[in-house]
Parts: structure tokens; C-alpha cells; sequence
């Protein structure tokens, strides 16, 4: 073990070493030398905790190891709880090729490292004999990351989710599509408000695209059931995806938009019916990201409306209240 100077034992030093060990390991098995934009380092390094040491340190040696860092784009850091595994994973989209890594339990080296070709290209034309082990979590952030329509805001996002799906997919074009529709044209009065009716995984990207937090009263989450959405769904031929409201805080009133989201159309799109899961939700990755500039190919306005005053805005948020009931969206 080589300690880094300055630093003691203790001090996140054999963390610094793991970090390290993980980058050499994906360089070695990879080919690439440090500094290969074409290279994507993702690890939840920061989150877990082991023996009561946290783990931020792995993240400055894969960045001085392998060259990897936020300003270039290509070090994706995963939200975890303190108690997961810690794990890394690498990706070259020179060869389509990945490394993926956990910590054993008292982060003396590792206890999985494999490496696999898992470019989309190369994966989904073997849907037949190929399946992706150790690599399920990777296999999309690497290949949507590798689009070239991804922005890093929305690599930020799926940090934030954790993984990446057709969920918070979704999330993206509507955000696209309400920035389009109801842009922010006064920024030190307006401000997005999210009401999450019904919500899914698309919620977690409003949160860090717009900061429209529920701590902050951006954000409000309000569950339908299975039969609801079903018969909105029926209703207007496509996925209720929440409420949004364009809020100026100076005239205390906003403009919104009722969403659907044409699910069915993406997964027309991706070949759900014949391909496993981990192969059409790859497919419909990359179908959702492909309409990046034009997400009106899946997000469509069910209704309009404006908010005349706070009192019309607190009708929307409140505990026990429908809003799609207070919008006439849905009936009863
Ligand atoms: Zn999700």
C-alpha cells in the first residue's frame, strides 16, 4: 500500500488506495491513459460508509488516477444510502468495453471485478445470447451518457435517481418541453412548481434541473392508483405525467400544463414485447434521448390553465386534495 503523502492511516488514506486500485485495474484491463475523454468513471464513492470511515477520498484518486472529473464530464457520482456496497464501475466508448468493481466488507481490496463489452450496438444486436450480469446497473448510464443528445445535466439527475430508465427519461422531455412552453423570461420572479400527480421516477429530474425541491415548496407528490391513472389513461389516450405551474412571485399567479406522456408510443419503440427487460429499457433509453429537440413527440398538453392568485395555488398543494379533480382533469 502506497500512502499518499501527508496523509495518515485514518485520515482516508487506504480509501485513497481503493479509489487508486479501482482506476489502475479499469487502465490496465481497458487500454486507456489517463485523461481518455472517451472514457466515463461512475461510482457511488462518497455515500457508503465502511467500519465508520465515509469514502470521499476514492473519488480524488479516480480523478488523479484515471483523469476523470466532473469539469470534463466523464466522472458520474450515484447517490447511495451509507449502508450499500461501495462500487466502481468504468467504461471506454473507444471499444465498448466496461470494468465493474464492488469493495468487500471491511474495504480491503475487492471482491467482484469483471470486465464485459456493453456498448448498445454490440449488446443489443446479441439480445438473444447475451444478458448483463454485473453490468445491469451500468449498461444504461454508459450508453446514454455516450449519446451524443445527453446533457451532464441530465447525467446530474440520474446521480440524484440512482440508476437511469425510461422513467426519469421521461422526466427530461417534459422539463425540455415545459422550458419550451412556459419559459422562465423573468428569473428573479419565476420559478417552476411541480405538482407530482401522479408520480414517478421523472420527478427526481425536476428536482435537480430546476432545484425544485419539496423542502422548498417546489414540489408537491401526490399518488394515483393503478385504476385511476388506467382510466386517465383511457381518457385521453396517454400517461397523465404531472402538473406544472410557471409561478411569478411578484403577481402571486402562474400559467400551467397538464402533460401526458405517450409511454406507449416509446415502447412501441423498443421492441417491449419480444426483447428482455434490461433490452428494451436500454432500447427506450436511447429512443427518449434521440428525441431530446423534439419532445413533443412525447409529451403533449392535456390542459391548460391559469393560477389568478395564491389562494389558486394552495387549491392545487394542499394534503388530500386531487388536483386532476381540481383541474377537471378527472371526473368525481
Ligand atoms: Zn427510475
Amino acid at each position: 500500500m502506497v500512502l499518499v503523502p501527508g496523509m495518515a492511516l485514518g485520515d482516508g488514506a487506504e480509501m485513497y488506495q481503493l479509489g487508486a486500485d479501482a482506476a489502475n485495474y479499469a487502465m490496465d484491463e481497458l487500454g486507456f491513459e489517463k485523461g481518455d475523454l472517451n472514457v466515463l468513471a461512475v461510482t457511488n464513492a462518497g455515500y457508503p460508509v465502511i467500519d465508520d470511515q465515509t469514502t470521499e477520498m476514492c473519488l480524488d484518486a479516480v480523478m488523479e488516477v484515471s483523469g476523470c472529473t466532473p469539469g470534463k464530464e466523464n466522472l458520474v457520482n450515484i447517490l447511495s444510502a451509507p449502508w450499500k456496497p461501495l462500487w466502481f464501475g468504468f467504461f471506454n466508448k473507444n471499444t465498448g468495453e466496461a470494468v465493474y468493481m464492488t469493495v468487500n466488507a471491511d474495504a480491503s481490496g475487492f471482491d467482484l471485478q469483471e470486465k464485459g463489452k456493453i456498448d448498445a450496438e454490440y449488446v443489443l444486436s446479441n439480445v438473444e445470447t447475451w444478458n448483463p450480469g454485473v453490468f445491469g446497473s451500468i449498461l444504461p448510464i454508459a450508453n446514454i451518457w455516450a449519446h451524443e443528445k445527453t446533457p451532464n445535466i441530465f447525467m446530474k439527475a440520474v446521480c440524484f435517481h440512482d440508476h437511469l430508465c425510461p422513467g426519469v427519461s421521461s422526466g427530461f422531455l417534459e422539463a425540455k418541453y415545459v422550458e419550451e412552453k412556459l419559459p422562465i423570461t423573468d428569473p428573479s420572479n419565476q420559478s417552476y412548481k411541480v405538482i407530482a400527480c401522479p408520480n414517478w421516477c421523472k420527478d427526481d429530474y425536476f428536482q435537480v434541473a430546476w432545484d425544485c425541491t419539496p423542502g422548498k415548496k417546489g414540489m408537491y407528490v401526490k399518488y394515483l392508483t393503478a385504476d385511476e391513472t388506467n382510466a386517465l389513461t383511457a381518457k385521453y389516450g396517454t400517461r397523465v405525467a404531472g402538473i406544472f405551474v410557471r409561478w411569478d412571485g411578484s403577481s402571486n399567479s402562474g400559467d400551467g400544463l397538464v402533460l401526458g406522456f405517450d409511454f406507449d408510443k416509446a415502447e412501441n419503440m423498443s421492441n417491449t414485447d419480444t426483447w428482455p427487460s434490461w433490452a428494451y429499457r436500454l432500447k427506450e433509453d436511447q429512443v427518449l434521448m434521440d428525441a431530446a429537440d423534439s419532445p413533443e413527440e412525447f409529451v403533449s398538453t392535456i390542459k391548460e390553465f391559469h393560477l389568478e392568485n395564491n389562494d389558486e395555488l394552495l387549491a392545487l398543494q394542499g394534503a388530500g386534495i386531487n388536483p386532476l379533480k381540481v383541474l377537471g382533469v378527472e371526473s368525481g
